[in-house]
């Protein structure tokens, strides 16, 4: 059975227990962040503590162990568990409140699980998005608020599509758990303020570099459709192309050339790290 991390024991999930007083609970004042393991190697770590630790501040919540210690507690969580394949999930809430408003003294989880990977069809053939007139709140911080989204998963999957895209006053923001890019006369685009800094888009960029010209700056939904190509990126779908918005099919509806290379150049980029970060 696997064990995982709360408030300093490693325990099973079942033993986990929250006070129905959390704020996490009852207010949605909590924190998340979510990662790959791979081969035993927990693929960017530092890059998601960086931002948990980011997202804690920007929502005056502090962190009730070191950095240090939350580092060792997770390699302990992969090297008991052995998952070949896993994840961590980190969850912070506020704690339990004396009043059922005001914050306490935060939990801190950390679950190892298996990973879920989306079947290999979506990668080759592209999927599709809903869209939503959306603003998520504090849209710098990974907050475990995804109220409507999850509100609006039966809608899009009854429709067909694999997630939702958010925008508002013109402006293209991201999709519920992932960022968005898309190539406009050759060069590759993608948005930089009030959304969600991925570290799988960060990385993305780093590889495309080489690659193509690209340019970080606000563009509408008007350009997404009339785009060449589009993908999302996020740490559990990598590098997800995507073919249509609502009933509207964006450019051949096929999966781009460049978009594929993307793809494949993004998988040696993780193995790679994964090669380099190898427990001896
Ligand atoms: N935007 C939101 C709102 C997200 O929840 C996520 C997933 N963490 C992303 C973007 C993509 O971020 P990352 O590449 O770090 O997983």
């Amino acid at each position: 059975m696997a064990i995982h991390f709360f408030n300093g024991d490693f325990i099973p999930k079942e033993a986990i227990k929250f006070s129905i007083n959390d704020v996490g609970i009852l207010r949605g004042y909590g924190l998340f962040d979510f990662f790959r393991v791979l081969d035993g190697v927990p693929v960017f770590m530092d890059d998601h503590l960086d931002r948990f630790e980011r997202s804690a501040k920007l929502m005056g919540m502090e962190l009730p162990y070191s950095r240090q210690k939350i580092e060792e507690a997770i390699r302990e969580l992969i090297k008991v568990n052995g998952l070949p394949l896993g994840s961590i999930k980190l969850v912070l809430t506020g704690g339990e409140s004396p009043d059922g408003f005001a914050s306490g003294k935060p939990n801190l989880v950390i679950l190892n699980e298996a990973l879920r990977l989306l079947p290999e069809h979506k990668y080759t053939e592209g999927v599709s998005l809903m869209t939503l007139d959306y603003t998520r709140d504090f849209p710098l911080a990974k907050s475990t608020n995804y109220a409507v989204a999850v509100g609006l998963q039966r809608e899009w999957l009854q429709k067909g599509h694999e997630d939702v895209l958010y925008h508002a006053g013109g402006k293209v923001w991201e999709v519920s758990r992932s960022n968005v890019f898309f190539f406009k006369e050759g060069k590759l685009i993608t948005n930089e303020d009030g959304v969600l800094l991925g570290i799988t888009r960060k990385h993305v960029l780093k590889i495309a570099e080489g690659m193509f010209e690209v340019e970080i700056r606000d563009f509408t939904l008007d350009e997404l459709l009339a785009s060449e190509e589009m993908f999302i990126t996020g740490s559990n779908r990598q590098l997800l192309p995507v073919v249509k918005l609502d009933d509207k099919v964006i450019a051949n509806g096929k999966v781009g050339e460049r978009t594929g290379k993307l793809v494949e150049e993004l998988g040696a980029y993780v193995s790679k790290y994964v090669r380099a970060h190898a427990v001896k």
